[in-house]
């Protein structure tokens, strides 16, 4: 496919028709008189990029009628604190899903994983404890990472059918790579999973119908290394030296060689806060 203004996946409309619908349930339960559904949010420290994310998650709350608890610590407070915070959470029936910030500040003797195994697993709203990990592996219902489900709700909405497909994920973290990987391997995908000690990302990429980049390297992805007519995915959030919001993929170079692709910003990113919302309606049903 060559390219055109309209191989442009737009993560923003998209999201914006799924909060719209979500908006729709949650009124449609508020009328049969069943609870109204709650995220809690919980921030540690003063991150400035960890504050505007969650800013952003509490206005989507508001916006589709779901009710958001907050909590803001100290980036000192200690981990007991964040704990006791969680267990509180825990208990809260006004509360179906529980959102801890990551990353927790650095040097101040966190550790992520108690934190992120103390949510209730029927209240994780990021899929990131433990249980609901290991359901994902093993093709389980449970919460999915908020970020992979978004990237496969995209790739779904470029109408790619993705039975047999080579796809390239690029990047293996908990959060975005390993569970994407999972989720493109259930849907028969034939996936290469890249990291760090890659030999040939180019030739790796260029094998795939279906290419997802999350690394955080500004433009790692060469527009050249794109098969034509793959659908191209950028979850990379970066800035250039010009200050300017850039994906892990090199786009101008990518967009003429690819059938569908993401911008940076307005592609994965709403598509990230729309999931966490349906999760948490999703535990709550
Ligand atoms: P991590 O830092 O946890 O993981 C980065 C991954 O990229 C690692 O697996 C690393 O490999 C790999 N990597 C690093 N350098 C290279 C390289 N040169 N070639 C190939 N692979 C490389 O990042 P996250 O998964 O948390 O996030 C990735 C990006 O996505 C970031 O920019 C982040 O801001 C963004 N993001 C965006 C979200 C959204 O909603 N839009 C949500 C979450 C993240 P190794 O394992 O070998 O070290």
């Amino acid at each position: 496919m060559t390219s055109t203004a309209s191989n442009l996946l737009d993560g923003k409309a998209l999201a914006a028709s799924i909060r719209a619908e979500l908006a729709q349930r949650i009124a449609s339960l508020a009328a049969a008189g069943r609870p109204q559904p709650g995220l809690a949010t919980v921030l540690v420290g003063d991150d400035p990029a960890s504050h505007v994310y969650v800013r952003n998650k509490r206005r989507a709350c508001d916006e589709v009628g779901m009710a958001n608890f907050h909590v803001e610590l100290p980036a000192d407070a200690g981990q007991a604190a964040v704990l006791a915070e969680v267990q509180r959470l825990n208990q809260d029936p006004r509360v179906h899903g529980i959102l801890v910030q990551l990353p927790l500040p650095k040097n101040a003797g966190y550790d992520e994983n108690e934190v992120l195994a103390a949510i209730d697993p029927a209240k994780d709203a990021d899929g990131f404890h433990p249980l609901n990990q290991g359901a994902l592996m093993q093709g389980r219902p449970a919460p999915v990472p908020c970020t992979p489900k978004g990237v496969m709700r995209l790739i779904d909405h470029s109408g790619m059918k993705l039975k047999g497909c080579n796809a390239v994920v690029v990047g293996r973290s908990n959060i975005v790579g390993k569970p994407l990987a999972l989720l493109l391997l259930a849907r028969h995908c034939t996936v290469t999973l890249c990291h760090s000690r890659t030999t040939d990302l180019a030739a790796e990429i260029g094998r795939g119908d279906v290419v997802v980049a999350a690394v955080g390297v500004a433009q790692l992805v060469k527009g050249a290394w794109i098969k034509p007519g793959a659908v191209v995915i950028d979850v990379g959030i970066n800035r250039n030296q010009a200050g300017k919001l850039v994906g892990d993929v090199e786009f101008e170079a990518a967009q003429p060689r690819a059938g569908w692709i993401t911008p940076v910003p307005g592609g994965v990113g709403p598509m990230t806060i729309a999931m966490l919302l349906e999760n948490t309606l999703e535990n709550l049903s």
